[in-house]
């Protein structure tokens, strides 16, 4: 008997668990032996990848017309749509899964796809009750209509939880508009969908005048909801559609620099009854902004004062204008926050965050290459609140912007700082040349941070002299001293003087 046939069935499942869709078929056909564990070993088909890539019969590409050489007309080709899918093996493979919840990635090609394929696809998931064992689809594709037809032919998807759609990267000359690409077309019960994510989609349906169904869908558990809106008629229709939306992302659709109508795109604002609709939704977001006209369409629609969380997430290649004028929308400004991220669309970026005393809040996220354009303008954001500022939380690099003797906050009670790296808070108390005391008299805790996960190991003197900084010498002790990810080297004792508890979180 071979090592292999003599281990457990379990221990192969779990081995083959995590490897991609395509090798756990693969291990399914390599012996007698593996089939049968593979096939009885219901984990390994609950995550299935779809793939069609079959044109449809109205396909214009290269591959599917050809010029007559008579008569010098395009013509389709005679034989069947190029592409190829596998449609049968994965609707064969969900038996398999038995009754457990499935997960389906579906990557559709060609820019013209074979809609039909697709129905049919939905209806052998129906046949086979995996529909209502699908929680998790994913779609990435090349043309539009992909998800509408494969919702085509369902009625219901009832346990369906998460919807993530993904637009492949076309040429410019291929690519669309989402106007005239609904997400769905027919009437479907989603009733567990909680977060959604469309891509190059709009809410409008095409009215087909055969017709009868009801048009209208709601979503009562979508929660989280990332989508182009096009005009003030989508807005209402996906407000409509998702009474518990909890957190909406609004994207800008693409825009071209030679395109001259790109501008007339942003030319619509919402009326105020749609606004105080949007304002019961506790965050939005508005992301991509890419030119003035998409800043202030952004913030007029999307960024009121009625509105409670705010965030506007702008494009590398743009540097924030009006964006930090938004906290004039707050009464005061409680925490003013910068902080750096990375994010998928811009890479390294900064965060800055905004909050008055009742919670409110605006974030503006922007390349942190635009840092330099960015500072004046958060400062002159923030300059008219600072008598109401209590919380300042700062990267290392920016305390010295903010804190100097000629700026006093009175109330400032919280200072909180980010550290990338060790010598962060030397470059801080060689910068501070003058205590501040004066201009922070409220100060009674200094919060230090590493970024989330990390460790930054400060020696305990160089604490010392920013506290003596901030704080100046004497009696007028800090109350805390915060560390969190931040490990003092040396003897605490010298802090002793200079603070009254230090915290390690
Ligand atoms: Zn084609």
């Amino acid at each position: 008997m071979s090592f292999a046939s003599r281990l457990p069935p379990e221990l192969w499942c779990i081995a083959w668990e995590t490897m991609p869709f395509a090798d756990r078929v693969t291990v399914s056909h390599v012996s007698r032996h593996w089939r049968n564990i593979a096939i009885f070993c219901p984990l390994l088909w609950t995550h299935l990848d779809f793939f069609s890539t079959v044109h449809s019969s109205e396909c214009d590409c290269d591959f599917c017309l050809y010029e007559d050489p008579i008569s010098g007309e395009f013509v389709h080709t005679l034989n069947d749509p190029p592409g190829g899918t596998n449609r049968r093996l994965i609707a064969h493979v969900t038996r398999r899964s038995g009754k457990l919840p499935l997960s389906l990635n579906m990557f559709v090609g060609p820019f013209s796809t074979d809609m039909g394929l697709l129905e049919d696809f939905a209806t052998d998931l129906c046949e086979t009750g995996a529909a209502d064992r699908l929680v998790s689809l994913r779609i990435a594709f090349d043309d539009q209509d992909a998800l509408r037809s494969f919702l085509y032919t369902l009625h219901s998807l009832p346990a369906l939880r998460t919807i993530f759609t993904e637009a492949l990267p076309l040429p410019l000359e291929f690519r669309r508009s989402s106007d005239g690409h609904p997400w769905r077309n027919n009437y479907i019960d989603l009733p567990a969908l909680q977060h959604m994510v469309l891509d190059s989609m709009c809410w409008k349906i095409i009215l087909l005048d055969d017709d009868p169904s009801p048009t209208t869908i709601t979503l009562p558990s979508l929660q989280s909801l990332v989508c182009e809106l096009t005009d003030p008629e989508e807005v209402r229709l996906a407000l409509d559609a998702c009474p518990a939306l909890q957190s909406l992302t609004v994207r800008v659709p693409p825009y071209y620099p030679n395109d001259y109508d790109s501008d007339a795109e942003f030319a619509w604002r919402l009326d105020a009854a749609t606004k105080r609709r949007l304002s019961e939704i506790r965050r939005v977001a508005v992301t991509a902004v890419i030119t003035v006209v998409s800043e202030r369409w952004a913030i007029e629609n999307f960024g009121g004062p009625l509105q409670r969380d705010v965030v506007l997430h702008y494009d590398t290649a743009y540097i924030p204008l009006h964006g930090f004028a938004v906290s004039r929308q707050l009464g005061d400004i409680h925490t003013f926050a910068v902080s750096t991220t990375t994010t998928r669309d811009i890479g390294p970026s900064f965060v800055c965050t905004m909050v008055d005393h009742t919670g409110s809040r605006r974030r503006i996220v922007f390349s942190t290459i635009h840092w330099r354009a960015c500072i004046p303008r958060f400062l002159a954001a923030a300059r008219p609140f600072i008598a109401s500022l209590q919380v300042l939380q700062l990267t290392a690099g920016l305390v010295t912007h903010f804190l100097s003797q000629a700026t006093p906050l009175s109330s400032l009670h919280t200072l909180v700082i980010f550290l990338g790296r060790a010598d962060d808070l030397l470059l801080i108390a060689d910068r501070l040349t003058q205590s501040l005391s004066r201009a922070v008299p409220s100060l009674s805790a200094v919060q230090l941070s590493a970024a989330a996960g990390q460790t930054v190991q400060v020696p305990v003197d160089v604490v010392a002299s920013l506290l003596v900084c901030v704080r100046g010498v004497g009696p007028k002790v800090l109350k805390t001293l915060i560390l969190d990810g931040v490990v003092l080297a040396g003897d605490l004792v010298v802090l002793d003087r200079h603070v009254a508890d230090t915290v390690v979180m």
